[in-house]
C-alpha cells in the first residue's frame, strides 16, 4: 500500500473517479492531470490512497514537531517553490517533466490541440492516455492510428469558427446529438427508430446515412457541393474520385475495406494513403478528421502543377475538413428541420380533429355557448378540414 497525501481535494477526486470526456469537463483546467493522476492509479501495482492535508496547516509550527502528513506537505511545498527560485523558467524549458506548475499544461489529448494553441513538446502525442483511449473507443478508432489524423488542420478549422458554431462543432465531432436512440436511452421519448425512414435505430451514424428520401436528396446535394469544392480547389482527380466514392460508399450503407497492394507504384502510394482513412473509419471524415496521407498526395499533387498557384494545401485542408464538418452539422440540422415540421403536421392533423369532433358534439347543446357564439357551429366540414390551420385554431379558442 502506498500512502499519498494531498492538499488538493480536487486532485484527490480525480484520482478516484472516471473521468468523462464531455462538452463540460474538456474545457476543465488540468484535465490531463485529472486523467493522468487516474491513469496511474488505475495501472499501478500497488494500492493507493488518497489521504487530504489541509494546505498550509501548521506553517509556523517547527518543522519537525508536526504529525507525518504535515510535514510532508510543507516540504513539498518548499521543493516547489524552489523550482522557481532555483532555477529560473527559462533555464529548464524543454527538459521539464510534464506536470510542473512552472508549465501551464492543460487537457493533453489531440482535443487540447483542437481547441487550444498549446503546442510543445509536452503535449506531443502519446499513447496511452486515458482521455484519448475514450475518443479513440467512441470514434472506433485504433488508439495507435489516433496518430495518422491531420490535428492540426482540425484545429484550425474549429478555431476559425464563430462561437456558437463552434460549440456546434465539437459536438458534432463527439457525435453529441439528441438522436431517437439517445433520447429514448434517457427515456426522453418511447422510440428509438429514426422518425424519417422508421426502419432504423437512429444513432448519430444513421443521421448521416439514412435511406429516407429526404435525408437522400440533401445530402446527395451536400456531397455534390464538396466535389465542387474540391474541383476548384485543383483537387488531384484521383484524390477527387477516391474521396468521393468512399464517402458515398459510406453513406449508402457500405463498409470500405483496405485496398490490397499493388505492382504499381503510384498506385500503392495511393493506396497507402487511403487506407490511412479507412483505419481511421470514412465515419470520421464526417468528423473532419482527415488522414495526412491524403492531404500529403494532395501536396504532391500541387507541386506538379506549373502553373501559377492559386490554392495551397493549409487552405486545401481547411477547406475540405471545414466542407466536411458542415456537411455533418446541416446534415443534423436538416433532420431537426423534417422532424419538427412532421410533428408540427401531426399536431395540425390532431388539432383540425379535435376542432371537428367539438363542433359535432357541440351542435345538439348550442344552448351551452353564449348565443353571440352560436353561430361558430353552423361551420361545414370542409371548414375543419381545408381552411387555414390559423382559422381553426382562433375558432377553438372562440368556442
Ligand atoms: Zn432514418
Amino acid at each position: 500500500m502506498i500512502q499519498v497525501f494531498s492538499d488538493s481535494k480536487n486532485a484527490i477526486k480525480a484520482a478516484n473517479e472516471f473521468v468523462f470526456v464531455s462538452i463540460a469537463t474538456i474545457f476543465e483546467n488540468d484535465g490531463d492531470i485529472k486523467s493522468e493522476l487516474r491513469w496511474q492509479k488505475q495501472l499501478s501495482k500497488f494500492n493507493i490512497i488518497m489521504t487530504h492535508v489541509k494546505a498550509h496547516q501548521g506553517d509556523d509550527t517547527d518543522l519537525q514537531k508536526l504529525p507525518l502528513d504535515q510535514r510532508l506537505n510543507r516540504m513539498m511545498d518548499t521543493l516547489a517553490k524552489r523550482t522557481f527560485t532555483d532555477y529560473p523558467p527559462s533555464s529548464f524549458r524543454g527538459l521539464v517533466a510534464p506536470f510542473l506548475a512552472s508549465n501551464k499544461v492543460s487537457i493533453r489529448s489531440p482535443y487540447n490541440r483542437i481547441v487550444y494553441d498549446i503546442k510543445n513538446k509536452l503535449n506531443e502525442y502519446k499513447i496511452g492516455h486515458e482521455a484519448e483511449l475514450l475518443l479513440a473507443r467512441n470514434w472506433k478508432i485504433e488508439a495507435s492510428d489516433l496518430s495518422l489524423i491531420s490535428w492540426d488542420n482540425l484545429k484550425s478549422v474549429v478555431k476559425m469558427l464563430k462561437k456558437k458554431s463552434r460549440y456546434k462543432a465539437v459536438k458534432t465531432v463527439h457525435g453529441q446529438w439528441h438522436t431517437a436512440s439517445r433520447m429514448c436511452k434517457w427515456k426522453q421519448s418511447d422510440s428509438h427508430l429514426c422518425s424519417l425512414c422508421k426502419i432504423h435505430e437512429e444513432d448519430c451514424d444513421h443521421v448521416l446515412r439514412c435511406p429516407s428520401e429526404e435525408m437522400t436528396s440533401f445530402r446527395t446535394t451536400q456531397l455534390l457541393e464538396f466535389r465542387e469544392l474540391l474541383e476548384k480547389m485543383e483537387t488531384s482527380t484521383i484524390v477527387r474520385n477516391r474521396l468521393m466514392s468512399m464517402l458515398f460508399q459510406w453513406v449508402g450503407g457500405f463498409s470500405t475495406t483496405e485496398f490490397a497492394a499493388s505492382e504499381n507504384q503510384s498506385v500503392n502510394k495511393l493506396n497507402a494513403a487511403f487506407n490511412e482513412q479507412v483505419k481511421i473509419g470514412v465515419r470520421n471524415c464526417f468528423r473532419g478528421l482527415l488522414a495526412k496521407g491524403i492531404i500529403a498526395l494532395q501536396e504532391e499533387h500541387y507541386a506538379t502543377i506549373t502553373a501559377k498557384k492559386k490554392n495551397n494545401i493549409e487552405r486545401w485542408s481547411r477547406q475540405v475538413i471545414q466542407k466536411l464538418l458542415t456537411i455533418s452539422m446541416e446534415t443534423w440540422r436538416h433532420r431537426c428541420e423534417l422532424v419538427h415540421e412532421k410533428e408540427a403536421s401531426v399536431i395540425e392533423t390532431t388539432t383540425r380533429t379535435a376542432a371537428y369532433d367539438l363542433c359535432m358534439k357541440l351542435k345538439p347543446r348550442s344552448w351551452s355557448l353564449p348565443s353571440a357564439s352560436r353561430h361558430l357551429l353552423d361551420r361545414e366540414k370542409d371548414f375543419f378540414v381545408k381552411s387555414k390551420i390559423r382559422d381553426v385554431s382562433g375558432w377553438l379558442r372562440r368556442v
